[in-house]
């Protein structure tokens, strides 16, 4: 079976490599002319982190990010308002969670993945189909036919908007702010948190030795990404009284590098299918960032197609089993992260009163439910022993 993916995100190449793993063919066709080097990091929960290890690339993914112990939310004060133990989530999922910088994460998901199956500069512009074969068309004029196509293109996909035109984007109400920094700064580096303000969160994330990635959240109307200066002024107008770190962390970080995006996802749909292609991460089910679990799912869901598409004979069925058991899992983590972030994001001044009041009295038994149905979720049913 020959199988074109569209996109090399993270959603596109670990489907490229479970499908390798299965002896599957397939060729990932990016639209980016080079590698994407996004400054940014990423939380890998330990549902994602059992995928790469079956997929072989786990203890790379390890050892070149940081492993979490332990992650906190706090006031904008600092004062604290919950704190989860992460090795205890680690022994109880049978996973770390792990936080490494994003164009790491691609270079190891790349290098893994046979030379020649990642094709660069090839931003597809649609698709035909017949009974017995998918065809894609590409910008440059080029052409490629294969035995079924996998829009794994991101929130705003190309084939989803072919496929199913009326899908529209949902937006969040909130936008976000992302940055790595070098720092010696202990007080950073020791911090796994998020700090919760009104309508405003910011949060810290150690991804190396001496590295730190930063987002922060702010309730405002979608729109353009203002110059860099005046966006740096407009963070450090936000954030800059918050508790120590967060002006340090801000001020450190050059204004070029501070990526922005309106944050959207898409209310959970069906069917993802049209005979010969499917729709995989982003492209099939976007969430809002609140969970840190977007990718987390891309990988979920890659491992379980290729495993359809290696056991199902007819790739109707693969395809119907694929989202058939993906549909519910990530229906639940989209809504589950829009409400969250709904609370999270409160401006009004009682009702982030409120909503503190009510995270600190949070019993530990409900958020560990919680945490385990999001992170202990397994789609390998795979233990892992010394890290293999
Ligand atoms: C602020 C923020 C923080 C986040 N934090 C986390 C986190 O901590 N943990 C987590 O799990 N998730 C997180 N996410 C979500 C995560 O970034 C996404 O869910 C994930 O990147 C989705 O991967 P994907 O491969 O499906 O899509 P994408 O990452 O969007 O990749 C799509 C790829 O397709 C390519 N492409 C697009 N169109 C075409 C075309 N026409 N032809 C060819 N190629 C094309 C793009 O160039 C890109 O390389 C966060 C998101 C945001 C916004």
């Amino acid at each position: 079976m020959k199988t074109i993916i569209i996109g090399g995100g993270i959603g596109g190449l670990c489907t490229a490599l479970a499908l390798q793993h299965h002896g599957i063919e397939a060729v990932v066709y990016e639209r980016t002319a080079a590698p994407a080097d996004v400054g940014a990091g990423i939380t890998l929960w330990p549902n994602a982190m059992k995928v790469l290890y079956a997929l072989g690339v786990g203890a790379s993914v390890t050892a070149a990010g940081a492993r979490l112990t332990r992650s906190r939310i706090c006031t904008a004060s600092g004062a604290p308002l919950y704190e989860t133990n992460l090795n205890e989530l680690e022994e109880r999922c049978g996973a770390p969670v792990v936080a490494i910088h994003r164009a790491a994460l691609h270079g190891i998901l790349a290098n893994a993945l046979e030379p020649g199956v990642l094709r660069f500069a090839m931003p597809c512009e649609g698709f035909t189909q017949d009974a017995h074969t998918v065809m894609a068309r590409f910008k440059n004029g080029a052409t490629v036919a294969a035995d079924l196509l996998i829009g794994a293109d991101g929130i705003s996909s190309v084939i989803r908007r072919q496929m199913f035109p009326a899908i529209q984007l949902r937006y969040s109400g909130y936008t976000a702010w992302r940055g790595v920094i070098e720092t010696a700064d202990e007080s950073a580096l020791g911090l796994t948190s998020e700090t919760w303000g009104r309508g405003a969160r910011f949060g810290i994330v150690r991804i190396g030795q001496k590295r730190i990635y930063w987002f922060a959240t702010h309730n405002q109307a979608p729109g353009d990404t203002p110059a860099p200066e005046a966006q740096k002024a407009q963070l450090l107008d936000i954030f800059g009284t918050w508790h120590d770190p967060i002006r340090q962390v801000l001020e450190a970080t050059p204004a070029t590098a501070i990526l922005h995006n309106d944050v959207y996802d898409i209310p959970p749909f069906t069917p993802w299918t049209q005979d010969r292609v499917t729709l995989l991460g982003d492209a099939a089910h976007p969430t809002t960032p609140n969970l840190g679990q977007g990718a987390c799912m891309a990988i979920e869901s890659a491992f379980v197609l290729a495993r359809s598409l290696k056991t199902e004979g007819d790739h109707r069925h693969a395809l119907h089993r694929y989202e058939t058991e993906r549909q519910p899992r990530t229906a639940w983590v989209t809504h589950t992260s829009w409400r969250i972030g709904a609370v999270a994001q409160v401006a009004h001044p009682a009702a982030s009163k409120l909503r503190n009041m009510l995270v600190r009295a949070l019993p530990q038994g409900v958020m560990r439910s919680q945490m385990d149905r999001v992170a202990g979720f397994d789609v390998t049913n795979r233990k892992i022993v010394d890290g293999q």
